[in-house]
């Protein structure tokens, strides 16, 4: 489909919704269209934007400045209430979306833990709450999931209470600030940012960048290439539903058509119902428009709701897609730079939850910072060891690639909806400490290994034709990471043992060395999915 450049290009049903929404709903299909093909085109080549320079650089004013703020200002509050000097820039007004974000308690319960909002400010935060997500699949059963993303944050509100906490302990915010480039020097980092009243430079110790997936830093570490995986997202969030009670985590009323496999999502939420159809695919420039998806969806919707499109009011529309690349999380080969959030690509390529990966990291980043500052550790070695590879994230690529047929594979139509189906009756019959770390991206080998034994005995078969699909070098690949989760798993128990014997002293003798002993052993706890 070529980008519609005018309303009238569009299906009539999409062009109504739209129309009935406002013009910013048009403007925003038209923005994640040209992103998409753009994406699907291969990049532009990356502008370089972080140079080094061994010259030296005058006494940072900062000890940490971080670019963008949507998640920034998480990581920056913690810091600044731990007496660092942390300016935040960011490119627009720090204000959170008006989506609620999906997460669980579990992950939320950090905010309180670090101190960045009281208990009755974390409850303020909270949008909506539903007892269970269910989990169900076109052809077998439905499983209900207790307390696992039930709660739906208010990004405005939360946003704007940590903002309010970053200025009362001294953390300076400059809004409506563009960063234009830094250069990396042996005492610290030059920053420059453009903002209304022209260009300025900061100087920190520090750099974070944290301007999500198409930060200008990530193009240039990353040097422009196509990902290796994409979730393509659209939706919204509408009132007048027949039935606004049940929360869909993933759902399909379909099979494979098209290349594609449909999932849905639906929750709750304080203005209407929010409902998602999303499809993991490649970026071959073969692939569909957001725009076809979104009519895809319009089509779809009032089966999967059982509510006719006419009795909705749509509140707003959602389209989006999430580059994912194997070689995640992204680490800098630079000193002084950190990526955290979007940026740093830690989030599953599966379930794309970038702000509860977030709250799962941040206790381990508010840490690691903090004594990579009071160490003064900003080399690369450390910093890349506060980023490090995650076995059990990376072991999820597969389920990824199971689920993504390629153009012109002609899978079975039934096949992921079947292996879905198998797969999750196993777990659920393994019980909630299997089902549960999956479905919170926390996944551990034992669960793994159990569910995958199980899944291969009840239909072997099956498990061959997924094998077939995703391919020889794909499963050589995976096996490495499966091998490596159950080796962190073995070791991590007797480490956290050690640490919490010898870790104090440690801490005392020698700051630096504690500092990357605590570095491996949270690598271990978190790659295994053992962080709590
Ligand atoms: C439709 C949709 C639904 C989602 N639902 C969920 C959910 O339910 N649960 C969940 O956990 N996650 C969800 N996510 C993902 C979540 O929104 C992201 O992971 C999160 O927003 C990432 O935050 P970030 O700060 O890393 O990046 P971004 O949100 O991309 O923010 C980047 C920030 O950097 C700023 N910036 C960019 N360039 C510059 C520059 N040059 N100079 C200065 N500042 C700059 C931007 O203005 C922005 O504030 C959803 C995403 C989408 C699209």
């Amino acid at each position: 489909m070529n980008l519609p450049t005018q309303p009238e290009d569009i299906a009539p049903r999409t062009r109504l919704v739209l129309e009935t929404i406002g013009p910013s709903a048009w403007e925003g299909l038209v923005r994640a269209e040209q992103a998409w093909q753009t994406c699907k085109s291969g990049s532009p080549p990356a502008r370089t934007v972080v140079f080094e320079s061994s010259t030296s650089l005058e006494t940072p004013d900062w000890d940490v400045v971080i670019c963008g703020g949507t998640l920034g200002i998480l990581l920056g509050t913690a810091l600044v209430e731990r007496g660092w000097r942390v300016a935040v820039v960011e490119r627009g007004q720090l204000r959170g979306r008006d989506q609620e974000w999906n997460t669980s308690r579990q992950e939320l319960v950090c905010l309180v833990e670090l101190g960045l909002l009281s208990p009755t400010e974390l409850e303020a935060v909270i949008a909506s709450e539903y007892p269970a997500t269910q989990v169900r699949f076109s052809g077998s059963g439905q499983y209900r999931i207790p307390d696992v993303l039930n709660i739906g944050v208010d990004p405005v509100s939360l946003l704007a209470r940590l903002l309010e906490r970053f200025r009362t302990e001294g953390g300076v915010l400059l809004e409506q600030t563009d960063f234009l480039q830094s250069t990396i020097h042996p005492q610290g980092v030059a920053v420059t940012v453009r903002g209304e009243g022209g260009e300025r430079y900061l100087r920190a110790r520090l750099l974070i960048d944290g301007m999500g997936q198409f930060s200008p830093i990530v193009r240039q570490l990353r040097r422009g290439g196509r990902p290796d995986g994409v979730c393509l997202v659209v939706g919204s969030c509408a009132t007048g539903y027949r039935d606004d009670r049940e929360a869909d985590l993933m759902a399909t009323i379909t099979g494979v058509t098209g290349d594609c496999q449909y999932f849905w999502e639906a929750f709750p939420a304080r203005d209407g119902r929010t409902t998602y159809l999303f499809t993991y695919v490649d970026a071959d420039p073969r692939r569909g428009s957001l725009t076809g998806l979104f009519e895809d969806y319009l089509r779809l919707l009032p089966d999967y709701q059982g509510t006719p499109l006419e009795e909705l009011h749509f509140q707003r529309a959602l389209y989006s897609f999430f580059p994912a690349y194997r070689n995640s999380p992204l680490r800098s080969d630079l000193a002084r730079l950190l990526l955290i959030g979007d940026a740093s690509a830690q989030q599953s390529p599966l379930s794309f939850g970038g702000f509860g990966s977030m709250l799962r990291h941040l206790p381990r980043l508010v840490s690691g910072v903090d004594r990579a500052l009071e160490a003064n550790r900003l080399d690369v070695a450390a910093l890349q060891s506060l980023q490090p590879y995650q076995p059990n994230i990376a072991v999820t690529w597969l389920f990824q690639r199971a689920m993504c047929p390629t153009v012109g594979q002609n899978l079975p139509p039934e096949q992921i909806n079947r292996l879905l189906g198998v797969v999750f009756e196993e777990m659920a019959k393994l019980g909630p400490e299997v089902l549960k770390p999956f479905l919170q991206d926390a996944v551990r080998w034992d669960g793994l290994t159990r569910t995958m034994l199980a899944a291969f005995g009840r239909d072997p078969l099956l498990i061959a034709g997924v094998v077939r699909q995703v391919g020889l070098p794909a499963l050589v690949e995976w096996l490495g990471h499966y091998l490596n989760l159950g080796l962190y798993a073995a070791v991590q128990p007797p480490l956290a043992a050690a640490w919490n014997t010898w870790g104090k002293m440690l801490e005392e003798r020698s700051p630096e060395l504690a500092f990357e002993v605590w570095a491996r052993l949270q690598a271990v706890s978190y790659g295994s999915g053992q962080e709590s």
